[in-house]
């Protein structure tokens, strides 16, 4: 393609809500515009690097045995009554009538339509397991549409559903888009980890997210740096360390902290160091209340006491409920005679004396408080938040690191969630109807494209991985009234052609300055510059974007490396 013909309205300006790397350089590369608040046009050069992400998809997919179809964007509210969602979504879900007044929503993603469908046309355990997958756009009326392509309203998503006939298959199925799902990002060229993550409201059950590791990410990852275990900060767990308690040396002794609320109050007031106080944290779960103990240095990890709860969703107690329970104001409530309520404690206050706590009694703690002597939690369990340098608790070895993630994919284990809600049944080899075991796998096609630029670009512009490229290389004639060197340019562009490769010739009659700068905004891989002065001696300039060497190489080789570097990319699919 020549550059003049194309559709690359690059802009010098960005617009001021253009906060992240990714949205400010899509848009000067002239890749997106906005239409209205997170949606966007996605033009050529985007287009390019969508259809190359959903090639690699869909190559994976096959080949973990997954079928490709296309569900519709507009879905009916029946069947999110089935499922009980029409209610439980919220206002994500952009729900609009028909000239007949029926209710129907725009699809923000794709289990009732799938189970729906898998429930009327699949009967027997023969014809399982099943994974159907679509790329599709998706809307979701997100409350802070933001970050350009990161967090639109409507975007382009595969999502993927597995049925099995078992539990035990259904964690094969899982497994085995686990690692297509590997295959599909270090074929885009990403450094990424899958971590573990919060299974929210299903509980129990297996989730990884695919989380391209870059500064401007949402999320915070805890990796451990000897071996592979990796985590949402919601999910990192942490081991309970064996302890010798020692005997308590003191009896409890009250001290008056008039005024002194909070741990880092307590903690300056008393000359004692925050880890050497315990917090007292009040929730209300369902109807009763729990009171949560963790050491003073520590935040409480609101997905790992929900689980310990069973699933109820803990909510801190008001004001009001913790003076009636603990007879005192807040700030001052304390495990030690706590009646009537359940109190569990932190694995990190196994065995812990000396401690400083609430007194329930307005401006007074208590000190060398020992847990099991003064107060016993009805149990220890791991509640708090890790955080970096934390000792890993499966190699035991490593300790914590902390990144910051994109989330681009997300396996999930479903189980019978939605087949049970909906009755979507097979019948077994024992010719038992029984509900289909299911996963679902989803893929951001456009997150991932800015999540590839939040994670490559410089100062110039974007340097795409050579695999999610929108074209391999830039072919920049320096004098386009020159004969001889517009000639060798196009021939170099035929013999890129010619080996596979896809390039832009850079035919505007515009400064070497400027077609520089253009290369480097738009990111190409390689860019071959000819001008008078190499010709004379036969040559023209290679460069791989991002690398300040200069090659000076007969056009042929300059092919012939382009060549071999995008061979070798293409291996990680062999
Ligand atoms: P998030 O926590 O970022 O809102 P999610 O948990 O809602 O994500 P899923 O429902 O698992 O996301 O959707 C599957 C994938 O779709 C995500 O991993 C992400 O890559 C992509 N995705 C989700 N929401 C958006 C969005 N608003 N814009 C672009 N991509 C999105
Ligand atoms: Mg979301």
């Amino acid at each position: 393609m020549r550059y003049s013909q194309l559709l690359i309205p690059t802009l010098k300006e960005v617009p001021a809500e253009a906060i992240v790397v990714s949205h400010q350089l899509l848009f000067r590369a002239g890749f997106i515009r906005k239409l209205a608040a997170g949606i966007y046009n996605l033009l050529p050069l985007a287009l390019r690097t969508v259809h190359k992400i959903e090639r690699i998809i869909r190559e994976e997919l096959g080949r973990a045995g997954a079928q490709e179809l296309l569900m519709p964007a507009v879905q009916p509210s029946e069947l999110w009554e089935e499922s009980g969602r029409w209610q439980k979504y919220g206002a994500e879900l952009l729900r609009f009538q028909d000239r007949k007044g029926a209710w129907f929503c725009l699809g923000p993603t794709h289990e009732e339509v799938i189970t729906d469908l898998v429930k009327r046309e699949v009967r027997s355990y023969r014809q399982l397991p099943l994974n159907l997958y679509q790329i599709q756009s998706k809307f979701r009326d997100e409350i802070r549409p933001r970050f350009g392509l990161m967090r639109g309203r409507e975007f382009l998503m595969k999502d993927a559903y597995s049925f099995d006939a078992t539990a035990e298959g259904a964690h094969k199925s899982y497994h085995q888009m686990y690692n297509a799902y590997r295959r599909i990002f270090e074929r885009c060229g990403l450094d990424f980890r899958a971590v573990e993550a919060d299974t929210g409201n299903i509980g129990g059950s297996l989730s990884h997210e695919f989380q391209v590791l870059a500064e401007s990410g949402e999320d915070e990852i805890l990796s451990c740096d000897h071996c592979t275990y990796a985590a949402n900060v919601e999910k990192a767990e942490l081991k309970a360390r064996e302890v010798t308690a020692g005997e308590p040396t003191h009896a409890v002794e009250k001290v008056s902290t008039p005024g002194q609320k909070t741990i880092a109050e307590v903690a300056a007031f008393l000359k004692a160091a925050p880890s050497a106080l315990a917090k007292t944290l009040l929730f209300k779960a369902d109807d009763k209340i729990v009171v949560v103990v963790l050491r003073g240095d520590h935040e409480v990890n609101l997905p790992k006491l929900k689980a310990l709860l069973g699933g109820v969703e803990p909510v801190l107690a008001s004001d009001e409920v913790v003076s009636k329970i603990t007879g005192a104001p807040p700030g001052y409530a304390g495990p030690v005679g706590l009646a009537g309520v359940e109190v569990v404690a932190d694995n990190a206050l196994a065995g812990a004396t000396d401690l400083i706590v609430g007194a329930n009694e307005a401006d007074t703690h208590l000190r060398h408080v020992a847990v099991g002597r003064d107060f016993t939690p009805s149990k220890f369990a791991d509640l708090r938040l890790a955080r970096p340098g934390d000792r890993c608790p499966r190699c035991e070895e490593g300790k914590y690191v902390t990144h910051r993630g994109i989330e681009v994919g997300h396996v999930f284990y479903l189980g019978t969630k939605y087949s049970v809600a909906m009755n979507a049944r097979f019948l077994d080899d024992k010719g038992e109807e029984k509900p289909f075991e299911m996963g679902c796998y989803g893929i951001g096609v456009t997150r991932t494209m800015a999540a590839a630029i939040e994670q490559n670009h410089d100062a110039d512009g974007i340097k795409w991985p050579i695999g999610i490229a929108p074209y391999h290389a830039m072919v920049v004639p320096l004098q386009m009234k020159d004969a001889k060197v517009v000639e060798t340019a196009e021939k170099i562009q035929a013999d890129l052609t010619a080996a596979g490769l896809e390039s832009v010739l850079d035919d505007r009659e515009e400064r070497p300055g400027i077609k520089f700068k253009d290369a480097d905004l738009l990111g190409f891989p390689f860019r071959i510059v000819i001008g008078q002065k190499g010709l004379a001696g036969g040559t023209v300039e290679l460069k791989r974007r991002g690398s300040a060497e200069v090659l000076n190489l007969s056009p042929q080789d300059a092919v012939a490396h382009i060549q071999k570097a995008v061979a070798a990319e293409l291996q990680k699919s062999a």
